[in-house]
């Protein structure tokens, strides 16, 4: 620590710990501090220091300095231990005392609910049932997301067997991942543009979010899913027909029930053209879509999509996770979408009210197995994919979602840690240290797109060849045979309840 470091308000969570032996005052990490936390003192005790009470924990100066001078840290002092009143939980009551003001955070869920992902282990062939060599033999990822028919018909014509049955519109993915819902407005344009780069590149899709579409990402259309969403921002027939699919949006895992809102400082005149909504105005989501208040209200805004891009486009309704899912996805599929996505309370959002975030919706896993049941049982999952969304970590997490049942996943906060973020947690702020939710200019330029691009193309290959592994480990060698095959999962540390939910076996019950 530097003589003369100072904190403008009394508990503060970080510790900015300068080598002031090493420092040689080139004042970069002063530059680079968005929050104003690194300070250039000219009078004695003159140098660079910190105000720890400004340090969100970023590492950015950190990373940056040019002789490795700067340490982040934990402060370690704690209020005295008690089990109830924890340090968080003080804390949030002193900021509001402050402000007033509802307690605001970024990114998913991170309170102490269990990681289901963690408790359920894969299976693995030997002796009798051979394992595949993915490296040796060809493996299958392509997946197919839009309504299959119960059966095919077929008909001779000239001589010829020719398939009768008309297929609903299907998208097509190289690999079972797509970019999950970020908004233009949220994210900046360099960002919008890696994520269109790299599902063009790999073979998928990414989706818009409700902030409308650039029209320098149009040419990546057959890669994109465009969000129709409470606001309706940038909505129109251009939007629908360009892309590959639409989704409707009726929740979010991190704010299940809340709405959005993009304040009127990030609504600049490329944000506010996108969005079709006036410079400089507070761009509001309302919680619910104002012309659906049942099922029947839902299938004519899907029908509305279909009919305005000539039937050629699958149709996604998204949900966050909650106590209803199933039967709520049954709807949706009666309802005629033609994929359900599902976003479990670990998803991640640019803003949202921390109590809400840390208490709302159901873990990812629950939800997935209950939905994939329910309809199994009702006889439809075929007329409709699902994609599961909200807190995929690693590949592991992907091939558990897809034995329980999804056909894809969405992520999105790997991609943002793909490119830089450190899970500070406040892209609310807009003041982004990595240059990726933010739409200042001066911020925004930290993230190269052709970099970024490369970062997010090397995490889906990655992920696509663990994924790999995974099957081949369990001798199958498309994924498609390993969708809703709960037999190769087991659980560990769970009760019968939970394993009953999840629908699969203890680990050390055999097949
Ligand atoms: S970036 Fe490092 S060397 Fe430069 S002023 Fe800051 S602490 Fe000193
Ligand atoms: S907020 Fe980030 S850049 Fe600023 S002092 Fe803290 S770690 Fe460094
Ligand atoms: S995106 Fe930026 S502000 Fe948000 S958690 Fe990551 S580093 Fe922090």
């Amino acid at each position: 620590m530097a003589v003369g470091d100072t904190r403008s308000s009394n508990f503060f969570d970080f510790i900015v710990d300068r080598d002031t032996e090493r420092c040689i005052e080139c004042l970069v990490c002063i530059q680079q501090c968005p929050y104003d936390a690194n300070i250039h003192r000219t009078v004695e005790p003159k140098g660079v220091v910190s105000d720890f009470a400004k340090c969100t924990g970023c590492h950015r100066c950190e990373a940056i300095c040019p002789t490795g001078c700067i340490t982040i840290r934990r402060n370690p002092s704690q209020f005295r231990e008690h089990d109830i009143w924890t340090d968080w939980h003080i804390k949030n009551l002193y900021k509001q005392t402050a402000t007033g003001g509802v307690l605001l955070t970024g990114s998913g869920n991170d309170y102490e609910y269990p990681i289901y992902w963690d408790h359920i282990l894969l299976d693995a062939c030997q002796v009798t049932n051979p394992s595949i060599d993915p490296l040796r033999e060809p493996m299958e990822l392509r997946t197919y997301l839009g309504s299959k028919p119960d059966k095919l018909e077929f008909e001779e014509k000239e001589g010829k067997i020719e398939l009768k049955t008309e297929l609903a519109p299907q998208l097509v993915l190289e690999v079972p991942v797509l970019f999950s819902a970020m908004s233009y407005g949220a994210i900046n344009l360099n960002l919008c543009e890696a994520l269109a780069r790299t599902a063009e590149a790999m073979g998928t899709l990414y989706n818009t979010g409700e902030g409308g579409l650039h029209k320098r990402l149009y040419r990546y259309g057959k890669n994109t899913i465009v969000q129709v969403a409470s606001g309706r921002f940038g909505v129109d027939i251009d939007y629908l027909s360009v892309a590959a699919a639409a989704e409707i949006k009726i929740g979010q895992g991190a704010k299940p029930g809340i709405g959005g809102h993009l304040p009127g400082e990030k609504v600049g005149e490329d944000v506010s053209k996108t969005r079709m909504i006036p410079i400089g105005t507070d761009a509001l989501s309302p919680a619910p879509q104002h012309d659906i208040y049942s099922i029947e209200d839902l299938k004519q805004l899907i029908f509305a999509i279909k009919e305005a891009t000539n039937y050629e486009k699958p149709v996604s309704v998204k949900i966050a996770a909650v106590h209803n899912s199933a039967a709520i996805a049954s709807g949706i599929v009666r309802a005629g979408a033609d994929i359900v996505a599902i976003d479990g309370f670990r998803g991640g959002t640019g803003a949202a009210p921390t109590m809400i975030r840390n208490n709302v919706g159901i873990p990812i896993e629950l939800a997935l197995a209950s939905v994939d049941q329910r309809l199994r049982d009702e006889g439809i999952r075929s007329h409709a994919s699902i994609i599961a969304a909200g807190g995929f970590r690693n590949s592991a997490d992907v091939v558990k979602a897809i034995a329980l049942g999804a056909d894809a996943v969405y992520i999105a906060t790997p991609a943002l840690i793909a490119v830089g973020c450190t899970m500070c947690q406040k892209c609310y702020t807009g003041k982004c240290p990595w240059g990726i939710t933010t739409n200042d200019p001066y911020l925004a330029k930290r993230l190269n797109p052709d970099i970024a691009t490369e970062q997010l193309i090397n995490l889906l290959r990655a992920w696509s060849r663990e994924i790999k592994e995974f099957m081949g480990a369990m001798g199958i060698n498309a994924i498609e045979s390993l969708r809703g095959n709960r037999e190769r999962l087991r659980g560990v540390n769970l009760t019968e309840r939970e394993l009953g939910i999840l629908g699969i076996k203890h680990a050390g019950e055999s097949w």
